[in-house]
């Protein structure tokens, strides 16, 4: 990756404010440029959720654009470079062109009672659905056959990378990255005599979709990563593993379940 154009996008800590002025700096010191518009190369600043934000302003250029995370706070899972490795980083970008990885993403198709046009969108964590603070019921099918009847607080569908995320708190296991997958999780299902559920995570192929089919049409919170999305009148949301895929740059490898340990276990 020779003169590269590159965007930065960053959170409002100071430290990470200072970090993207020493980078800008690096990078237009080397043969690389600045270009917010149209860029190669999308440095995130902050911490997973910065990553998050990058990926949701540039994921109609996914097959132009990788992405690399500079963390200011804790290790995360999107960040591998640490703020005091600037300059090998920008090095690293004029020669380790070879290392990048891709992971895949959650594409979500929100159909709408009213007849509205559908509406589309790509997640990296997850989508969940939730319906205020009442039951949410709904048919799961998988492909074109009804799975299960589902009553209880909400669902969460979410990638591989996102399995260490919402999904984790939710009782959802911990997927490798290299899984071309998703993974559907309940949030507090009512499980008794009459309704009844699996009442565990599943994992779903890539070459499948989950459709969940929604008895109500109001009152129904849909997340995309950190955006809530406030939907009247839904009639159906499909999942199913994207075309699309983010492409990270200059990867480290960092043994997958290191970083789990790192992250939740710490130290023995
Ligand atoms: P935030 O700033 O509150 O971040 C929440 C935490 O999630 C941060 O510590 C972040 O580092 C971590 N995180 C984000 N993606 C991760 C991943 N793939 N693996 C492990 N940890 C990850 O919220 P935000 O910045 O707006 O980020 C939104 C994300 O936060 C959502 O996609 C969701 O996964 C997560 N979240 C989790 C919970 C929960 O666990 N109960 C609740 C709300 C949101």
């Amino acid at each position: 990756m020779k003169g590269i154009r590159v965007a930065i996008v960053h959170n409002q800590e100071s430290k990470s404010v200072e970090v993207t002025k020493r980078l800008t700096t690096l990078l237009e010191q080397s043969e690389n440029k600045i270009d917010q518009d149209n860029p190669e190369l999308v440095i995130s600043v902050g911490g997973d959720g910065t990553l998050l934000s990058a990926f949701h302003l540039y994921n109609h250029k996914l097959d132009q654009v990788q992405f690399l995370g500079v963390h200011t706070g804790h290790l995360g899972f999107y960040t591998d470079w640490r703020d005091y490795e600037l300059e090998e980083l920008v090095e690293s970008l004029c020669n380790d062109h070879q290392k990048s990885v891709s992971y895949p993403l959650l594409d979500v198709r929100i159909t709408y009672a009213n007849g509205k046009s559908d509406k589309h969108f790509l997640a990296l964590n997850e989508s969940t659905i939730k319906r205020g603070n009442r039951t949410m019921v709904a048919d799961i099918s998988i492909k074109e056959d009804l799975f299960e009847k589902f009553r209880g607080d909400g669902l969460s569908i979410s990638t591989p990378t996102g399995s260490t995320a919402y999904n984790k708190s939710v009782g959802g296991a911990v997927l490798h990255p290299s899984i071309n997958a998703f993974q559907l999780a309940e949030i507090a299902s009512l499980n008794n005599r009459v309704f009844r559920t699996l009442g565990s995570p599943i994992v779903v192929g890539h070459h499948e979709w989950v459709k969940v089919q929604l008895q109500q049409s109001t009152d129904y919170l849909v997340t995309i990563d950190q955006f809530t999305i406030e939907q009247e009148e839904i009639d159906a949301i499909y999942y199913r593993i994207a075309d699309e895929r983010i492409h990270f740059a200059s990867y480290r490898h960092m043994h997958f379940w290191n970083r789990v340990k790192d992250s939740f276990i710490g130290e023995e």
